[in-house]
């Protein structure tokens, strides 16, 4: 088991690299890491970014 999540760390860092070039952001959702397409924020707080499987737990910061 801790082979499969190394190797799907990986994917993931490789897969998100380039894309955080340009977006600037991705999910902060725990061990997710995809391109955040979500984000979240009220009046002079700090936002917060989620890919569109997580962007429900946005829902907590608003
Ligand atoms: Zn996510």
């Amino acid at each position: 088991m801790s082979d499969e999540l190394i190797k799907l760390a990986e994917g993931l860092a490789s897969a998100t690299r380039d894309a955080q070039k340009v977006l600037g952001h991705i999910c902060e959702h725990s061990g997710c890491g995809k391109v955040a397409g979500w984000g979240f924020a009220r009046p002079r707080m700090e936002s917060h970014w989620f890919c569109f499987e997580h962007r429900a737990d946005g829902d907590r910061y608003l």
